[in-house]
């Protein structure tokens, strides 16, 4: 819809085929129904890419102040909250309200229901696309922008990557990214519901990869809540090369330590669990009880091997450090996420290089232009994916309809 605007904004006559019933549907569940749309913070470290720095180069041509200042322009007052960025009625559907509007004001024609099947052409000949009703528009520019595979209720269901493949583009093998994470452990069924402060190493092959700090939320598959989404992205790369190499003996090799008391140091545990210490009176379930919520106290004293009733002042030199590292290290095996259809975003797509980050234009396809998340770019949390939805889309549009006028 950027895009759109953009290349009408310019002087190009723009036709916008979507494949749903309306445009920027996923927008209406972005944030919780809030749409964090971008964020003050922006730096190279909250996008992955293969190629670093990509989005930052394309994010410089369209900034999160000019995003700010390009809604404010058209009506929509933010409201900021610690660098995240909202509309101030906190309403992801006035974002959407507003894309659609404007798109009508500068003349964007709009057709709905358009899936399209195919795109042929090129930028001497003219661009032809074909959609699933058996509609052929002509075209002297193109620009994809279909997404990823990401909550394909949405829309998004992948179908962009075989437009791009079908143009010359190569494809980095798209997964989950932004999502909960399934644990092998049983004892995750007893943890259901439970929504607690604590941080997350996500370890590969024993190495640490990724740690995230927050409001952990334990479910009886796995783990789940933001900082689990920050480091679900290295996860699910891992295991779908793993089970790409057919190991399925082999030592599972993604694993998640996870830390319910991050901001305890140890030498504060063994003072505070010390036979002569003012809790040596006081039972461990009680104490359990004032620090974690019930159901994962159960769990972190049931996998210590420390009964609740035991008095703290009773407790042996192995048994507290047992139950220090229970509670601050507990080993998962990771075995999977829960899926596209549960995940925020996509990781890999079409690779960032065959493209000129300039001007969003295909390297292989003059002509034809790419933007959003259907390219291999995934921000984490914090409003930097719809960033580099309107960064990059801005700038696709502004380049095609520039180069049309
Ligand atoms: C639950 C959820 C919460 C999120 N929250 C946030 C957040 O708070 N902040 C943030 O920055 N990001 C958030 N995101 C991510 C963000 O929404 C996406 O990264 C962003 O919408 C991607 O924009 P896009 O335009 O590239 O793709 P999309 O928004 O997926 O739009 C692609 C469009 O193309 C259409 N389409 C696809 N294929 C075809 C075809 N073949 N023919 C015609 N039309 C087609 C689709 O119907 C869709 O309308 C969230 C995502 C989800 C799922």
């Amino acid at each position: 819809m950027m895009a759109a605007i953009r290349a009408a904004e310019c002087g190009a006559s723009v036709l916008l085929l979507e494949g749903g019933k309306r445009p920027g549907r996923k927008i209406l569940m972005t944030g919780n129904g809030r749409c964090n749309y971008t964020n003050r913070r922006m730096k190279n470290d909250c996008f992955r890419s293969r190629e670093t720095g990509a989005a930052m180069r394309v994010i410089g041509s369209f900034t999160e102040k000019d995003l700010i200042a390009w809604f404010a322009e058209r009506g929509m007052i933010t409201a900021e909250k610690e660098g995240y960025c909202y509309p101030r009625s906190h309403q992801a559907s006035a974002v959407r309200a507003l894309l659609e509007q404007e798109a009508q004001r500068m003349g964007v024609c709009i057709q709905t229901d358009c899936l399209v099947k195919a795109v042929s052409g090129s930028e001497t000949e003219g661009f032809s696309v074909r959609t699933e009703n058996g509609d052929i528009f002509a075209a002297s520019r193109v620009i994809l922008a279909t997404g990823g595979k990401a909550a394909p209720v949405t829309g998004s269901d992948g179908s962009g990557y075989a437009l791009a493949q079908g143009l010359g583009h190569s494809l980095l093998e798209p997964v989950p990214a932004l999502v909960s994470l399934t644990a092998a452990e049983k004892f995750c069924r007893r943890w259901e519901h439970v929504r607690t402060r604590g941080r997350i190493t996500l370890l590969i092959r024993d190495k640490k990869r990724a740690e995230a700090e927050g409001e952990l939320q334990l479910a009886s598959y796995g783990i789940s809540g933001i900082p689990v989404f920050q480091v679900s992205r290295y996860a699910s790369c891992e295991l779908s090369e793993n089970g790409k190499a057919g190991n399925k003996t082999a030592r599972p090799p993604v694993k998640a330590l996870i830390n319910f008391l991050p901001e305890w140091t140890k030498e504060q545990w063994f003072a505070e669990t010390a036979a002569e210490s003012r809790w040596a009176k006081i039972t461990v379930g009680q104490i359990f009880s004032g620090l974690f919520p019930d159901h994962l106290a159960e769990v972190l004293m049931s996998l210590a091997n420390v009964h609740s009733g035991r008095l703290v002042g009773s407790l042996s030199e192995a048994e507290r450090k047992k139950l220090w590292e229970t509670c601050t290290s507990l080993p998962l095996t990771i075995t999977g996420t829960l899926g596209f259809e549960a995940a925020q975003v996509t990781a890999g797509g079409i690779p960032t290089r065959e493209v000129d980050l300039a001007t969003m234009e295909s390297r292989f396809c003059p002509g034809l232009y790419l933007a959003g998340e259907l390219l291999d770019v995934d921000g984490i949390c914090g409003g930097y994916n719809l960033q580099w939805a309107f960064s990059s889309g801005w700038l696709a549009g502004q380049c095609a309809g520039e180069a049309v006028r």
